[in-house]
């Protein structure tokens, strides 16, 4: 008999492959709406008011509080670098559904 190996996907969790569904649904919406918190003042508010250095490589984005970085992005010809360190979290408005489990198909229309 042998003991599960921690790092497989089994009965306690999933592989990231399961994140392509909700991450692609967060991506697709605008995200200008969101609020952000900085991780460095605990300052909370829409990412519209975030000030933003456009002449940096890519896009710098400043807290309006405390001037601290909380989101940089660089386009390069071939990817996105997307850093929000700076960021304690995102909350980004969604549009309203139905709760269910997860792993649950939603109810065919
Ligand atoms: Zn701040």
């Amino acid at each position: 008999m042998t003991e599960p190996d921690p790092g497989q996907p089994g009965m306690d969790h999933l592989d990231g492959n399961m994140l392509a569904g909700p991450l692609a649904e967060v991506f697709a919406v605008d995200l200008t709406t969101a609020t952000g918190r900085c991780a460095s003042c605990g300052r909370t508010g829409p990412v519209a008011g975030l000030r933003v250095y456009a002449h940096a490589p890519g896009v710098v984005a400043r807290c309006p509080a405390c001037e601290a970085v909380m989101l940089r992005l660089v386009r390069t010809p071939t990817n996105a670098w997307l850093d929000l360190r700076g960021a304690a979290y995102l909350r980004v408005p969604m549009p309203a559904e139905p709760l269910m489990a997860p792993g649950l198909a939603p109810p065919v229309m």
